[in-house]
């Protein structure tokens, strides 16, 4: 499952925050996952609780927000949305798609105390 390591990295990423800011602990994690990307929220989640134990993030509420897929299509020349991995362009049904977003994850917003 390799929610895990992206929340181990998550969690560094907080943690390294800490150190600059100097904040207490955090109260809401806020993170963008990207609808085309391999990230399963709910594995997030679990995962999230989990990497987070013993951290400043321990009794954090994770809030995931999709982002949703978009693309250049090659065969018709526009900007298309992409709802899941794989599809054709809903313009014209080609398959020449350069996916422009929705398979980033970041880490957008952390509320602290
Ligand atoms: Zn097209």
């Amino acid at each position: 499952m390799h929610e895990m390591a992206l929340c181990q990295g998550m969690v560094e990423l907080i943690e390294e925050q800490r150190a600059v800011n100097g904040f207490d602990r955090v109260e809401r994690v806020i993170v963008e996952i990207g609808v085309l990307g391999h990230v399963d929220p709910h594995a997030l989640e679990f995962a999230f609780d989990v990497g987070a134990r013993g951290t400043s993030a321990e009794s954090a509420t994770l809030e995931i927000r999709e982002i949703p897929g978009r693309g250049w299509c090659m065969d018709c020349s526009q900007t298309i949305e992409i709802t899941a991995r794989g599809d054709g362009c809903p313009a014209c049904g080609g398959y020449q798609i350069i996916v422009e977003q929705g398979e980033e994850m970041r880490l957008k917003e952390l509320e602290v105390a």
